[in-house]
Order: C-alpha cells, then structure tokens, then sequence
C-alpha cells in the first residue's frame, strides 16, 4: 500500500530524513517508534500529502487520511456534521458516518457539540471522521498520548479492533512502547534519517512480555 525509496527532507542545515526506504503491506499495522527530533511527524506528514520530500519517491494510496493528538474537532458544528465534514451532503453521507459513530460507541452524541465531549470522546469523534474516509492507508500521528491511562487503553483496544475490521495500511506514530507492543504488526525505529530498526512483532504471537520478538524488540530499543 506504501512504497518509499529514497527519501529526503532537510530543514536548512538540519537533514531529517536521509534516503528513507519503506514498505507497508496492505493491513499491515505499523508502528514507528523513536525520540524526539528524529523525523516520525515529518515522515507522517509527507505521506499524508501535508508536505513535499526534496528527495524520492513516495507512493502512497489516495485515500489516506491522519489522526493527530488532537482531535481538531470545529466547535460551531455538531459531532455528526464534523465526520461528515468536507464530505458530499446527502443521506448516504449521514448513513455512513452515523454507522462510523456506533462503530466507536458514539451512537448518542451524533447531535452533541464538541465542547460538551470528553478528551476520549473528542478522540473518537476524530476516528470516525477517519473511518468514514475508508482509508487504505491510517495515518496515527501519537492519537492516545493527551488521553488518560484507562482511556488510551480502551482507544487502543479500540483502534485495534477497527484496524483488524477494515484492514487500512496503518502507521502509527508513538514514544510509548508497551503501546507499541500492544498494536503492532512490525515496529520500525527512525535514527539519523533512516530506519535503524524494523522488527516484525507478529500477529500470532501472543502479546506477553515474555513472548521472544517482543523481549527482542525491547532488548534492540
Ligand atoms: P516528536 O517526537 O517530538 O514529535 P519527531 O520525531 O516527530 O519529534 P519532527 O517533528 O519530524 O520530529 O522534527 C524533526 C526535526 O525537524 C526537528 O529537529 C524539528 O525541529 C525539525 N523541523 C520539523 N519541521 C520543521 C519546519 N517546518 N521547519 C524547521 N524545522 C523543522
């Protein structure tokens, strides 16, 4: 679903991606994990579209859509009007977005206004939002982080059980790696501009801590 070669993207002086290769498979959950200032939001932003490499190809799905931690929801429109939004009006339209609602438990709140929803709530609305996209590729630019510790874990849960559902090409942006090792299919870690490491977590193992691909990955981080 994805297909980088080669990668460039500096800021001045500063080289933050240095020919970046990277291929994500179709459902493939990916997780890239790292320190501040090594390139994840820049890398999520040029194949979200946001912004243009100096250097390489990137070959990424038309329907793609992000998520960012905030939930950057317009407050003068009512929940349902903010998954629709920029969306042809229409009953199919209001159909699909209102089933996106159930899917993330906000069947009621299709008439609230955004000031009214909690910070999880808030986040969920913006998931719908992208859900209703039918994305191929899911961009997650560190969608829990502002959430509280029970709720980031029912939104990971959450993410999880749509991810597995419709089976976007997903790349999930994080600091968190517990979080990491709950979702992913593959971890890969950004330094000096490159993918330093890419680890296959694996969807069949169990996700223990004693599980050997997740006592690896946490060994190399
Ligand atoms: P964090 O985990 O803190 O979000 P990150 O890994 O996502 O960090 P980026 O936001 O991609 O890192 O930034 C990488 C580097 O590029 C940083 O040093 C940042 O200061 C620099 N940078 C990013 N965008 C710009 C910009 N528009 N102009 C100048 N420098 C930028």
């Amino acid at each position: 679903a994805v297909r980088v070669r080669g990668l460039s993207r500096a800021f001045g002086a500063k080289t933050v991606l240095d020919g970046l290769d990277l291929d994500i498979r179709r459902g493939e959950f990916l997780v890239l994990l790292g320190p501040s200032g090594t390139g994840k939001t820049t890398l999520l932003r040029i194949l979200s579209g946001l912004e243009a490499p100096d250097a390489g190809e990137v070959l990424v799905p038309p329907r793609r859509t992000t998520v960012f931690q905030e939930p950057r929801l317009i407050p003068a429109r009512r929940v349902l009007s903010n998954v629709t939004l920029g969306r042809r009006r229409g009953p199919a339209t209001r159909e699909a977005a209102l089933r996106a609602l159930a899917e993330v438990g906000l069947a009621d709140k299709a008439r609230a206004w955004p000031a009214t929803l909690s910070g999880g709530e808030a986040q969920r609305t913006a998931l719908a939002r992208a859900l209703v996209r039918e994305p191929e590729l899911l961009l997650l630019d560190e969608p829990f982080a502002a959430l509280d510790a029970l709720t980031r874990l029912r939104m990971q849960d959450l993410v999880a059980e749509l991810c597995a559902r419709h089976r976007p090409a997903v790349l999930l942006v994080t600091h968190d790696v517990d979080e990491a090792v709950r979702l992913a299919d593959r971890v890969i870690v950004l330094h000096s501009g490159r993918i330093a490491l890419d680890r296959r977590v694996g969807t069949d193992h169990p996700r223990h801590r004693d599980d050997p691909a997740v006592l690896a990955l946490r060994r190399d981080l």
